[in-house]
């Protein structure tokens, strides 16, 4: 990792560690304690459309492991 002087003495400037990525929602610098996102406020937006997408995508089993059906059916 090369970066500038970032752990060298005690700058105490902000305590926010970056990820290194960029935000997802806004494109800055993403925080680590809000990672992968820069603040609250882009998880909260990244948040309302995981649960719009919750809501518009119908839940359905995708692991299945009784998949062999050898025409015993179990439970009809
Ligand atoms: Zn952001």
């Amino acid at each position: 990792m090369s970066s500038s002087a970032n752990d060298n003495g005690q700058d105490a400037q902000q305590q926010l560690e970056l990820t290194g990525r960029p935000c997802p929602i806004c494109r800055k610098p993403g925080v680590l304690h809000y990672k992968p996102f820069c603040s609250r406020r882009c998880a909260d937006v990244d948040l309302g459309r995981w649960l719009v997408g919750a809501y518009a995508v119908p839940v359905a089993p995708e692991e299945t492991d009784d998949d062999e059906v050898d025409g015993d059916s179990r439970e009809s």
